[in-house]
């Protein structure tokens, strides 16, 4: 039986070492801070459940459901309350809705997109001859999402919709970001119907889009999910500070005390793989020391009920780039999903970009609550705050992505028993990173 380590206790590392498990490996998950899960975090705090990392994930992509089913949670599965989905976009210091019927930003239904004050007619008009005319073309080489977009809707559909949608997911920059990877499917739409409206209208719908939710969560927060597989995993806490070739296997350096195993799978994110493969793949940890991450904050406000002064007619609403003070987007929490706030509470959760990261606790809160009397006009004081700051958590997948990855999974496949997973490289949501966790798993017990 081969004797593994997993560098790294997020959903990755976590999901491996699940999977070996399920397979007869017991494996040893090293992690170096004090609690599992990585970027899941969940709290709680006078009643109202407080997600600092990710807060649900995508029903379509099955990995994540997989898991949950498996570790016996599907009974606390529950889906984001579609019925109420609303989401607005800040234009000119107003909340404007999106319009229905858009997948993405892909327009789908006529009335809607005639009639929405977030677009101008030049657009409009713009996303129209696209449907109607736009013919097929020849697969290109990888773009970036802007130029991508641009050639398809303009600048307006980048700027009140793209960018605002894309940073909520990628915290990145569509200037930057690869289409292949980040808009795979509507490249495939481009090269066969010319139109991404005619495309996704043709399109058959993806697996899980047609019935309930969107997304889903645990009743009791994502952490839920991380306890679960703790009690299945023989975890060591401490920094992997090196790693080296020993023979075949390799070597490990934790807490001053060396752990030798046969197989690694290193689920950290890929500038902390880059250090650890640098003594001895340089050239391996050059390409992985080039997938760029962002840092973000997060910033959960709860008020009293009756001191709050909006309906919250919706799931929250995103900032562009181009009305962007500090806050990104913020999430109507009690209206999203269900079992996070009491009946006398709201929960306000706010995204901030990296430039928050610097700012003191004080200054982050005070900054929120300006920018929130402003987009929303809330006079009520927050009666909780908690704050959680992300340095370069999110990967960004940017132009010629596919092809370092390309160049990064030949290398490895050079070196028997290393296996890297984690969101750097084929995915940067739950399920994604789940899958990478499994196939890992998978390669080193088949
Ligand atoms: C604020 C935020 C909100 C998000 N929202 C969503 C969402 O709603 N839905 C969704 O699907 N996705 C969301 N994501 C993305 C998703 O949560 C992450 O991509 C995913 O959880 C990453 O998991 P991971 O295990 O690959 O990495 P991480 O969670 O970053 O875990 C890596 C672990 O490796 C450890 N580590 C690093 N170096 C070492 C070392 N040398 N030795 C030991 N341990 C080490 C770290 O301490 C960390 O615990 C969000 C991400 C963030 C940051």
């Amino acid at each position: 039986m081969p004797n593994v380590i997993i560098i790294g206790g997020g959903i990755s590392g976590l999901s491996a070492a699940y999977y070996l498990n399920k397979a007869g490996v017991r494996a040893k998950l090293i992690e170096k801070a004090a609690h599992l899960g990585g970027v899941i975090r969940t709290s709680t705090q006078q009643g109202c459940l407080l997600e600092a990392g990710p807060d649900s994930f995508m029903a379509a992509k099955p990995w994540a459901m997989d898991l949950i089913r498996e570790v016996g949670l599907a009974d606390q599965v529950i889906g984001s309350n579609d019925h109420l989905r609303v989401t607005y976009i800040l234009k000119h210091g107003k909340l404007v809705p999106l319009p229905d019927g858009l997948m993405m930003m892909v327009p789908t239904k006529i009335l809607p997109l005639v009639g929405t004050k977030l677009l101008t007619w030049g657009t409009k008009i713009r996303m129209g001859l696209e449907f109607l005319r736009r013919p097929p073309k020849a697969p290109l080489a990888d773009r970036s999402v802007y130029d991508f977009l641009l050639d398809h809707y303009g600048q307006e559909s980048i700027d009140y919709l793209a960018e605002p949608l894309l940073a909520g997911v990628y915290g990145g920059d569509p200037r930057e970001m690869s289409v292949n990877s980040v808009l795979g499917r509507f490249v495939e739409i481009e090269t066969k119907y010319g139109s991404l409206t005619r495309g996704v209208l043709a399109a058959p719908r993806p697996k899980g889009s047609g019935s309930g939710s969107l997304f889903r969560t645990l009743k009791n927060g994502l952490g839920q999910l991380v306890d679960k597989l703790r009690g299945s995993t023989d975890v060591l806490h401490g920094a992997v500070e090196s790693l080296e070739r020993n023979g075949s296997g390799f070597r490990a350096r934790v807490n001053g005390d060396f752990i030798e195993a046969d197989q690694v799978v290193i689920a950290t994110p890929a500038g902390d793989a880059a250090r650890l493969l640098q003594p001895w793949n340089g050239n391996l940890a050059e390409l992985l020391q080039s997938v760029p991450y962002t840092s973000s904050v997060t910033l959960s406000l709860g008020y009293r009920k009756d001191t709050f002064d909006h309906p919250l007619n919706g799931f929250g609403f995103l900032v562009p780039k181009r009305e962007r003070k500090l806050m990104a987007a913020c999430t109507w929490v009690g209206n999203k999903f269900s079992y996070r706030v009491p009946d006398d509470m709201v929960l306000l959760r706010c995204f901030m970009g990296g430039d928050a990261l610097k700012e003191s606790d004080e200054s982050l809160v005070e900054a929120a609550q300006r920018e929130l009397r402003n987009i929303m006009g809330i006079q009520a004081v927050p009666v909780l705050h908690s704050i959680a700051r992300w340095p370069n958590s999110m990967a960004q997948y940017t132009v010629g992505h596919e092809q370092r990855l390309r160049q990064i999974e030949s290398i490895v496949q050079g070196i028997p028993g290393l296996h890297l997973a984690g969101n750097g490289y084929r995915g940067i949501g739950l399920p994604d990173c789940i899958k990478a966790g499994k196939e890992a798993a998978t390669r080193i017990t088949s």
